[in-house]
């Protein structure tokens, strides 16, 4: 079989670099008006921010449960993300048509730090058949497990029964997650990382994913 390839999604295959800013604080903001409660501003300001400094405690002060809140707020901001991505507000990179030829002809994964709900949303949206598709579970422990840990690839790798692969990424973390996960990694170069210089251990530099079947051996 040819070498498997799996795509990073957001700023590979998504334009621009991540889910834009705003979006987990109002996921943020809805989480809190589900459940119920009334946090000080200091609190949701720190509720709001996408990462998980203070949601253990904030969340204990309020009385809430700290998981069920992050679930709500990542399913409101995979709400947002999806309706963006319907409406056309943001879109793909063109290149990424070549998934439909890497498809055809060997092993393909979508492996991504954003969340679970939105790899697999994104995946049926586009109709790209990929063998496999991860992101980050909706909760804390899976939001502690992103790239540069190589968890959701190594995870996808097993599920589907290989050792080898290039992963092609955006960011140097991509590669540095690939690497530990024993892949090649692929560096595509884009608007927001034309100045970033080529992360160490990075195996191929591509213009764009239309050389990404050039990579392939049978
Ligand atoms: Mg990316």
């Amino acid at each position: 079989m040819p070498t498997p390839v799996l795509f990073d999604m957001d700023g590979v295959i998504l334009e621009g670099p991540g889910t834009v800013p705003g979006t987990y604080a109002d996921a943020a903001d809805a989480a809190l008006a589900d459940l119920g409660v009334d946090p000080t501003p200091a609190q949701r300001d720190s509720l709001r921010q996408h990462g998980l400094e203070g949601v253990r405690d904030c969340c204990t002060a309020l009385g809430i449960d700290p998981d069920e809140f992050w679930r709500r707020k990542e399913r409101h901001a995979s709400v947002r993300t999806h309706d963006r991505l319907r409406s056309g507000e943001r879109g793909r990179y063109e290149d990424s048509d070549v998934i439909h030829d890497v498809t055809e002809r060997t092993t393909t994964a979508l492996v991504s730090n954003n969340r679970h709900e939105t790899t697999t949303f994104v995946a049926e949206f586009y109709d790209f058949p990929f063998d496999a598709v991860r992101g980050r579970d909706p909760t804390l422990e899976g939001f502690r497990r992103r790239k540069p840990d190589p968890y959701y690839l190594e995870r996808t790798l097993a599920d589907l029964g290989l050792e080898d692969g290039i992963y092609v990424g955006d960011k140097p973390k991509d590669v540095v997650a690939g690497r530990e996960a024993g892949l090649e990694t692929a560096f595509v170069r884009r608007p927001h990382n034309r100045d970033v210089e080529l992360p160490e251990g990075t195996t191929y530099e591509l213009e764009s994913l239309w050389t990404v079947p050039d990579l392939l051996e049978e």
